[in-house]
């Protein structure tokens, strides 16, 4: 039986969510190679609620004083003495942008290959790591060696709310990290610039498109999006206008995205679109093309005036909400 390492990213101890998601394709590894599952939380005296109750051999609690916030050099030291200690087969992570950030240096530092921002795997014997290219456009497959794999899995490869039950055992490690030289120092977190949104992790997103017409139509749309309680999306050319600021726009040059729902008004659903928004669980777009691609993935389609549709929509909650 072998071991598999999980990475979890959390904030103050809020888990992200993307790590959840990670996690649960860790669980559908660990039961197809039967291998035992470990959580590794860095800088936390104790694990984190989310895993409290999650199918899990244990959560392993990596503890230094340097490890209390996000330092690419002081978590690469620290992944390194969990590696030499545990001696895993895999170790998983959400494809983040902190993971983007130490991944590859861990990678080079131990000297084992990182097979990053995976939609999933095949395994009849060996395993095989599918990766999307070209914007979505081919999937990939990735062999790897024998000896320890780092994978890092796409946001909404997997789905948070699919993960089995447990209750994992607790373990502690301290690691000391005094003599790394700590020559990266993290700025402030991009999600807390001053008006910034982090669409990953909204329950329901509102995506805009060129249908929308106007950049004045935006108004009704913002108002659907406060009586939803959405936050808003975009695809690309709302954003070229400079109707919506780019951290509203999903997509391969945008923020990936898993909602519970997105509703895509006026998005014709380019392939650059939706490799950030296919993965949520209900898809509803309005649309006047009945032809247009969105549909191939829309759990719901209305093929209709976006100008219509938005205004009855917005009087339905309203009766609904005073109900
Ligand atoms: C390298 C690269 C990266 C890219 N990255 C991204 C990205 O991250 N995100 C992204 O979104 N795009 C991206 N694009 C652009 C992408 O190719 C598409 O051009 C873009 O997604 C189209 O946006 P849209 O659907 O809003 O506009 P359009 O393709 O113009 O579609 C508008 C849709 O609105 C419908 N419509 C029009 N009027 C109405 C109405 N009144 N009511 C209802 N429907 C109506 C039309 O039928 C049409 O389907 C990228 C492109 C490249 C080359």
């Amino acid at each position: 039986m072998g071991k598999l390492l999980t990475f979890i990213q959390h904030q103050e101890g809020k888990v992200a969510r993307t790590s959840l998601e990670a996690l649960r394709g860790a669980q559908e590894l660990a039961t197809t190679l039967d291998h035992t599952l470990t959580a590794v939380v860095f800088g936390l005296e104790s694990g984190p609620a989310e895993l409290a109750n999650i199918q899990l051999d244990e959560v392993l609690l990596v503890q230094a004083p340097e490890l209390t916030t996000y330092s690419s050099e002081y978590f690469v030291a620290a992944m390194e003495a969990v590696l030499k200690a545990e001696i895993p087969h895999l170790l998983i992570s959400s494809h983040t942008y902190q993971a983007r950030d130490w991944l590859p240096r861990l990678a080079c530092r131990v000297e084992r290959p990182l097979v990053s921002d995976c939609v999933g795997y095949e395994h009849d014997g060996g395993l095989t790591w599918i990766r999307q290219v070209f914007q979505g456009k081919i999937s990939a497959k990735v062999e790897s060696s024998e000896g320890l794999v780092i994978v890092s899995f796409q946001s909404g490869a997997y789905r948070a709310d699919e993960l089995g039950s447990g209750s994992p055992s607790q373990r502690t490690m301290e690691v000391r990290l005094s003599a790394v030289p700590a020559r990266v120092r993290p700025g402030d977190r991009f999600q807390e610039a001053k008006g910034a949104v982090d669409l990953s992790r909204a329950e329901r997103i509102i995506a805009v498109g060129r249908g929308v017409g106007d950049e004045e139509n935006l108004t009704m749309i913002k108002e659907l999006a406060k009586t939803l309680q959405s936050e808003l999306g975009s695809s690309r050319p709302v954003v070229d206008y400079g109707w919506l600021p780019h951290e509203h726009q999903v997509g391969s040059s945008g923020q990936t995205v898993s909602p519970r729902l997105y509703l895509a008004l006026g998005v014709s659903g380019a392939i650059q679109h939706q490799v950030g928004m296919k993965n949520s669980d209900c898809i509803v777009a309005v649309n006047k093309d009945v032809n247009a691609p969105i549909f191939e993935v829309a759990d719901y389609g209305i093929v209709a005036d976006l100008l219509e549709i938005v205004p009855r929509l917005q009087k339905a909650l309203e009766e609904r909400n005073a109900d």
